[in-house]
């Protein structure tokens, strides 16, 4: 067996110890939080202190592509999700009203679906279930504070992580080490390994490329008695103002979170959500949150908070066709990152971890371990990470176009103008054509490399009499029923000077 040590239990470092274990492999987690809490969902939310995962209070929703690696591989891990309360929330029942009753039921949609609950009830479970695993120890308060190199002297052969050391996160520590066969980052966006790897002399290239929004959120928990609203209504609960992009995230237990997502550029906006009141203000004056937060339905139980310092990011393992070091791996955040909003770093994660486990059951070379890890790395989690990166930058310029009283973003060639024309269209015509909405949620869930849907010709030619309409009709569509960006700025200089 091989002792592999995973640094980091945070989603990529557990779903990792699972499919490492299945490939009959001893993994130890090094975990520098505590376990979570004893007692129920509730316990997990509010009292586990979850330091090194900052993210870990803002809502999550699962896609499909992260809710089918868990159903394949591991169902009553699943069933164990809903017995905590998790919900599933299917293709149908994700459906505008227009299209819910046109609605006749195909075998993929059986693929399209949410899980959706606060993270802390989905890394309790996870945490209690990998845990129990037979190959695997969780070690728990264990800070993992730097990487030793077994060859860093030896001329021309390649640098070979051989272990970590150690100090623990309570009370007094020495420093010790800890060797393994292998050493798997997984320690999410804060990870330093690129930074101790640099001191021995190993360079990590990294893209970085700001997304230049922040994120709000704020928790409430519906009343006793009250249900949730439907959500097949006009007005959604989710979507886009222009100048503020908004969403509910349904949770366990009757609680939900409503996030706010603000261009780094509207300082006032930014300003204003941070306070209680007015962040339940703003957020009652759009239609599709208001059956949510208002005082007869809900009560809010955090106050808002938010996520800045937002990127994408791509660290490169192999340069000029040579790994940069061996039986070193980095999953999930600590190698690739994807703005929140679009909710798929829980998936690239799982998917990652995954990838990982079959290169390292099926090769055994290191040398080629890496190339090819580094290899399926690019050719499955790369289109996602440019989807992703083309929207951030594409959600950079509407936000302009918007300051600037333009309802959709200008386009300079004509090659960008039809990627455009393009995206509008499908936005239109998700709304009302379920062969259109089918192929984009499959994109949406990951379920396909992004975009691969355009290739069909149905879609194609609905997507060109949509073109016909002209962008700013299909563009639209894109836009929530709510207040002006002027609007809003006025309210909040109001309350201001109240
Ligand atoms: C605001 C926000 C909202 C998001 N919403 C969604 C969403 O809706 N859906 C979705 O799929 N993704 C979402 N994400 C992304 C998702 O949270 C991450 O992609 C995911 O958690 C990555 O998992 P990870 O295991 O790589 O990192 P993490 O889950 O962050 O785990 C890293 C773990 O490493 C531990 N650690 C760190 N350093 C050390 C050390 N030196 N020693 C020991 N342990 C260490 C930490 O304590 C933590 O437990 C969101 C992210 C943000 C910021």
């Amino acid at each position: 067996m091989q002792k592999v040590l995973i640094v980091g239990g945070g989603i990529c470092g557990m779903c990792a110890a699972l499919a490492l274990s299945r490939k009959n492999m001893q993994v130890t987690v090094l975990e520098r939080d505590g376990p979570p809490p004893e007692g129920d969902a509730d316990a997990a939310f509010f009292d586990w202190n979850r330091r090194g995962a900052a993210q870990f209070r803002h809502p999550h929703a699962f896609l499909g592509l992260m809710c089918n690696i868990l159903q394949d591989n591991y169902p009553d891990l699943v069933e164990a999700f809903w017995a905590a309360g998790a919900r599933k929330v299917t293709f149908d029942q994700m459906l505008p009203l227009a299209l819910k009753e046109q609605y006749i039921p195909v075998e993929e949609d059986k693929k399209l679906w949410l899980l959706m609950c606060r993270r802390a009830t989905i890394e309790t479970v996870l945490r209690r279930y990998v845990g129990a695993q037979k190959n695997i120890e969780i070690r728990n308060d264990v800070i993992v504070n730097g990487v030793i190199l077994g060859n860093a002297e030896q001329e021309g052969a390649y640098p070979t992580v051989k272990g970590i050391s150690i100090r623990l996160s309570k009370g007094e520590s020495d420093v010790s080490i800890i060797e393994a066969d292998i050493v798997i980052d997984a320690s999410g966006r804060t990870s330093q390994f690129q930074a101790w790897l640099a001191k021995e002399g190993v360079e990590i290239k990294e893209e970085k490329e700001a997304a230049e929004i922040v994120y709000y959120t704020r928790h409430y928990q519906l009343l006793p008695g009250v249900e949730e609203p439907s959500r097949h209504r006009e007005e959604r609960s989710a979507g886009d103002l222009g100048y503020l992009k908004f969403g509910v995230f349904p949770g366990d237990g009757g609680n939900f979170a409503v996030i706010i997502c603000l261009p780094d550029g509207e300082s006032k906006l930014r300003q204003a959500v941070k306070n209680a009141e007015q962040f339940d203000e703003i957020v009652s004056l759009i239609p599709g949150v208001l059956p949510w937060v208002s005082k007869d339905k809900s009560r809010a139980t955090t106050p808002p908070f938010g996520f800045s310092d937002i990127h994408a990011v791509w660290k490169h393992f192999v340069s000029d066709g040579k790994p940069q070091v061996l039986n070193f791996f980095a999953v999930g955040d600590a190698a690739v990152r994807t703005n929140p909003l679009y909710g798929r770093g829980c998936s690239i994660s799982a998917l990652h971890a995954h990838i990982l486990a079959d290169v390292l059951e099926e090769i055994k070379d290191p040398i080629e371990r890496a190339l090819i890890y580094e290899a399926r790395t690019e050719e499955k989690i790369r289109p996602i990470y440019k989807a992703s990166l083309n929207e951030d930058r594409q959600g950079i310029q509407r936000a302009k176009a918007i300051v600037e009283g333009r309802i959709f973003d200008k386009a300079n060639t004509f090659k960008k103008w039809l990627r455009l024309a393009i995206g509008d269209a499908v936005g239109a015509a998700a709304r009302e054509q379920i062969h259109v909405l089918r192929g984009a949620m499959r994109t949406f869930n990951l379920l396909e490399k992004p975009g691969d849907f355009l290739s069909e010709w149905p879609i194609r030619l609905t997507l060109m009499r949509y073109m016909l309409k002209g962008r700013e009709q299909n563009a639209k569509a894109r836009y929530q029923p709510g207040p002006s960006r002027s609007e809003m700025i006025e309210l909040v200089d109001k309350n201001r000077d109240k």
